[in-house]
């Protein structure tokens, strides 16, 4: 009888292996950064995006990275191209899910001063991509332009308003863009007339591949006190109609411009539903909140769930206007 030979052979786990060939790229790249860019760039391996994002959920991100200067930005993103390594704008979070595996790759922040500046030239204002919107429509207000007042109560940056083509009150970002600065993958900057650039409702596509770095923003020469009556009437709109819990804002985008998401999610029933520590706001139902603790798969099971029941009851298919990013 001839014995049967067993040859045991040890399963390769091609995940693990790729994760460990991810993580060595990573190592290298963070010491890249480390030798290239200068001492003012904060930098973090394994950051928590979680407190990063206004909504609180969300994984770490591989490499966390503020350059100082349009130069140190150049060189992060021809760094990232070197190593195959992809990266991802953050402004202040506020239209971002960010799963709880967070994020294999570079996440880039234009959140250094030297991206934040706002320069008046008559009725026109240089504006960086890090500067808040409300500080924006707050020294537009001041230097008695009207038009940016929509802008005063949306929590993102003039980077992030301008990727979302954000609106609020009627009115979007682009509306008041003259001109737009932005940097492509091999860290070439570039200034095009607004004429040039595709806008649509709350996208501008070619800020996908690239990062705006600012704008040229135009007003309409009013008198202060008028500025401020319109910012305090859109002020007390939001504060009316909006939770106060950790949001991304609206979540869904309008299906049609008649039917609002939130008219929609409120009809189908759905304010007050739960899972976990999210919830779909009381307030205003097409806002997603995180009521404690709240982890982006229960985020996501509920965003999946309000999608499920607008197709079946009523034939609509909801799209996501909050950014999804990251592994589970
Ligand atoms: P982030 O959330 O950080 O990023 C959003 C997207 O922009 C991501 O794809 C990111 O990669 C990209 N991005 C960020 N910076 C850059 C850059 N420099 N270059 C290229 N891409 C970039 N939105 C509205 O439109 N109207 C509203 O009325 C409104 N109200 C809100 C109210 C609340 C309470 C909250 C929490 C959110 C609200 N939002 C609203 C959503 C959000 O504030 C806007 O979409 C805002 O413009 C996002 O800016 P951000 O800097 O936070 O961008």
């Amino acid at each position: 009888m001839n014995p049967t030979l067993q040859l045991s052979v040890e399963p390769v786990d091609e995940s693990v292996e790729r994760a460990a060939a991810h993580a060595e790229i990573i190592s290298d790249l963070f010491r890249d950064f480390v030798t290239a860019l200068p001492g003012e760039t904060v930098l973090r391996r394994d950051e928590p995006l979680s407190r990063r994002t206004t909504l609180r959920v969300g994984g770490p991100a591989d490499i966390y990275v503020e350059p100082p200067s349009e130069t140190a930005l150049a060189t992060v993103l021809e760094l990232c191209a070197l190593r195959g390594i992809p990266w991802f704008a953050l402004g202040r979070g506020s239209n971002l899910l960010i799963r709880d595996g967070g994020i294999r790759g570079v996440v880039v922040s234009l959140a250094h001063s030297s991206f934040s500046r706002i320069v008046p030239a008559g009725d026109r204002l240089e504006v960086g991509a890090g500067a808040r919107l409300k500080t924006l429509a707050v020294e537009a207000r001041r230097l008695g332009l009207a038009g940016l007042e929509f802008l005063e109560g949306i929590p993102g940056s003039l980077g992030g308003a301008l990727r979302m083509n954000a609106g609020a009150m009627g009115s979007w970002t682009f509306d008041v863009v003259e001109r737009l600065r932005c940097m492509n993958r091999r860290g070439e900057v570039l200034d095009l007339p607004v004429a040039e650039v595709e806008v649509a409702y709350r996208s501008c596509p070619l800020l996908r591949s690239q990062l705006a770095l600012g704008a040229t923003i135009r007003g309409r020469p009013s008198p202060t006190d008028e500025v401020r009556a319109c910012m305090d009437s859109y002020s007390r709109k939001r504060w009316e109609s909006q939770p106060s819990q950790p949001s991304a804002g609206c979540t869904f985008k309008n299906p049609l411009p008649n039917l609002p998401a939130g008219r929609l999610i409120d009809e189908l029933g759905l304010k007050g539903m739960r899972i976990g520590d999210a919830m779909v706001s009381e307030v205003h139902a097409n806002f997603l909140v995180n009521v404690g603790q709240a982890r982006a798969s229960e985020v996501l099971t509920l965003i999946e769930h309000v999608r499920n029941k607008a197709r079946q009851l009523r034939g609509v298919e909801l799209e996501t206007e909050v950014e999804i990013l990251g592994e589970d």
